[in-house]
């Protein structure tokens, strides 16, 4: 596959197969007193939403807004930021298998094209 894929490149670039990593989706834990993971760390998925680094940034953003909004009460704060980073990871991690599936599909990039093309065409939004 990997050597098809060179070919139908036709360039004499290196590339460098990598594997893609996720965690299941509705991944969760125990709330665990003083301390809390964000971003990939907490909800790592697979590209396919173009949502990682937009989950890592708002995680970033309401974990410091709940610490900062608690004073001393670090508890209260990390839980207030947990209970609504692992329903919002969530949907990102259905969105992204979604598109992983989509990509490589049997008939992919039929699924792909149909995705795009549902969107309208640009100009037209
Ligand atoms: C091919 C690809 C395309 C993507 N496209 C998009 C996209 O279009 N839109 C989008 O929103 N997201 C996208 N993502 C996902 C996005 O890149 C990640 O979700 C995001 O970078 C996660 O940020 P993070 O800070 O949690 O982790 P990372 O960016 O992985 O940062 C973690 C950092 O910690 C460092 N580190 C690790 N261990 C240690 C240690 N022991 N001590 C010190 N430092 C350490 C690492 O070197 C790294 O710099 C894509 C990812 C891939 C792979």
């Amino acid at each position: 596959m990997y050597r098809r894929f060179h070919r139908a490149c036709n360039c004499d670039d290196t590339v460098i197969p990598r594997l893609i990593y996720a965690l299941p989706i509705e991944h969760s834990w125990a709330h665990s007193k003083g301390v809390t993971l964000l971003g990939d760390a907490a909800h790592v998925m697979s590209p396919y939403a173009g949502e990682g680094a937009n989950l890592a940034m708002l995680d970033a953003t309401e974990l410091a807004l709940a610490i900062a909004g608690h004073g001393d009460d670090v508890e209260t704060a990390l839980t207030q930021y947990e209970s609504a980073m692992f329903p919002r990871s969530k949907a990102a991690a259905e969105e992204s298998a979604r598109g992983l599936e989509m990509c490589f599909a049997v008939d992919a990039p039929k699924g792909l094209v149909h995705f795009f093309q549902s969107m309208g065409v640009p100009g037209e939004l």
